[in-house]
């Protein structure tokens, strides 16, 4: 058997079904669909081709970098980009046609000072997540700047927007605070003078439960990658995971009882059994904190990780199962091999899914299945 001995396996049909599940759900809102951090580690070009095939009406990243790539490598459309410290390539993210976020008077002032022509450009409020965005009195001064720069021709606003901070907990009061503050900073934007074509406030957790903040778009990421952005969150739409991780078995051998397996010895067996050898470790963004709390799938069956996860492999109680090197072990994906998802891996390692598909890369090959690509 050849192939990669360890491999992120992509499928863009279930990821261009997933856009086409949220975008249905979701009406008449656009869709943007973000790709930001190498599209949550699926590989943002064939993932931004495939999400513009499918029909998301933007993207968005979070870095003027991201998006200045993103162009080189052919990508056109509508596309946002939303973080930057002073000295980000505004111009030459200006000139390749992307949008920027002004989130205070001093970024406005930074990005118009040495925009190469008049830029399109977007305002971010800060409605409660303390994050990025112009909080209060500086929202204020921001709509007032913009508004002097728009009417002396210098810039096109386009929109304005905020970010949720726990919409993944649709009770939690802060929701329908952030929607409120919201409103009003859009009402003082038209005040201003700014008409503030389009409006957002949404994110995966949001769109899928929250239909009041849906205004003009939504921006979707994890859910567009199939991992839900919490454990039991109600909502109709059946989303597929997008990323498989797995391993061939490296080595296979039988050890007797009392074998302390892989460092610190966390683990001692208590009976003969099989540990299977798989090349796949924390240099390829598998958690060290998974160590002895997670299951893999072999052969359509859940069998347990064993002993401290390392640097470029980790073990698995194989038990008295027959197994071969070379044997397909899959850690996380949508279940077909009896894997968990990305999302239990989240769970046992006390973190969230974002992160478990993420950080995955290293040495890890990406394979891509279905799609344009
Ligand atoms: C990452 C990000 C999103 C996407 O969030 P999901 O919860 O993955 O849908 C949307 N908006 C902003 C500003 C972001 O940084």
């Amino acid at each position: 058997m050849t192939g990669p001995q360890a491999e992120a396996v992509i499928d863009l049909d279930a990821y261009a079904a997933n856009v086409a599940a949220l975008r249905a759900h979701v009406g008449d809102a656009q869709v943007m669909t973000v790709v930001k951090a190498d599209a949550y580690g699926h590989g943002s070009v064939p993932v931004a081709r495939t999400a513009r095939a499918a029909g998301a009406d933007w993207l968005g990243v979070a870095t003027v970098d991201e998006a200045v790539a993103l162009r080189a490598s052919g990508d056109v459309g509508p596309l946002l980009c939303w973080l930057a410290a002073p000295g980000a390539a505004f111009a030459a993210a200006i000139d390749a046609d992307v949008e920027l976020t002004a989130s205070s008077v001093a970024q406005l002032e930074e990005i118009l000072a040495v925009a190469p022509r008049r830029p399109r450009l977007q305002l971010k409020v800060d409605t409660g997540l303390s994050r990025n965005g112009a909080l209060g009195a500086e929202w204020s001064r921001l709509v007032e700047a913009a508004a002097v720069a728009q009417s002396a021709g210098r810039v096109e606003i386009t929109g304005v927007w905020s970010h949720f901070a726990c919409a993944d907990e649709p009770q939690h009061p802060a929701n329908d605070r952030q929607e409120a503050v919201f409103r009003a900073a859009v009402d003082e934007a038209r005040a201003a003078g700014i008409e503030p074509g389009l409006r957002h406030l949404s994110n995966s957790p949001a769109a899928l439960t929250r239909p009041s903040a849906r205004f003009d778009l939504v921006r979707l990421g994890i859910a567009t990658y199939g991992v839900p952005p919490a454990r039991d969150l109600d909502h109709p739409v059946e989303l597929r995971p997008v990323m498989t991780l797995r391993g061939r078995l490296a080595a296979v051998k039988r050890v007797p009882a009392g074998s302390g397996i892989s460092y610190g010895h966390t683990v001692v067996t208590d009976r003969d059994t099989t540990i299977g050898l798989v090349p796949l470790g924390y240099g390829e963004g598998v958690p060290v904190a998974a160590s002895n709390r997670v299951s893999v799938g072999f052969a359509g069956e859940q069998v347990p990780q064993v002993g401290r996860v390392c640097m470029d492999q980790l073990m698995i109680d194989l038990g008295d199962r027959p197994a071969r090197v070379g044997d397909v072990v899959t850690l996380f994906g949508p279940g077909d091999d009896g894997e968990p998802s990305a999302l239990d891996w989240a769970d046992a390692c006390g973190t969230i899914g974002y992160e478990i598909v993420t950080r995955i890369g290293g040495r890890v090959v990406r394979s891509y299945v279905g799609g344009q690509s």
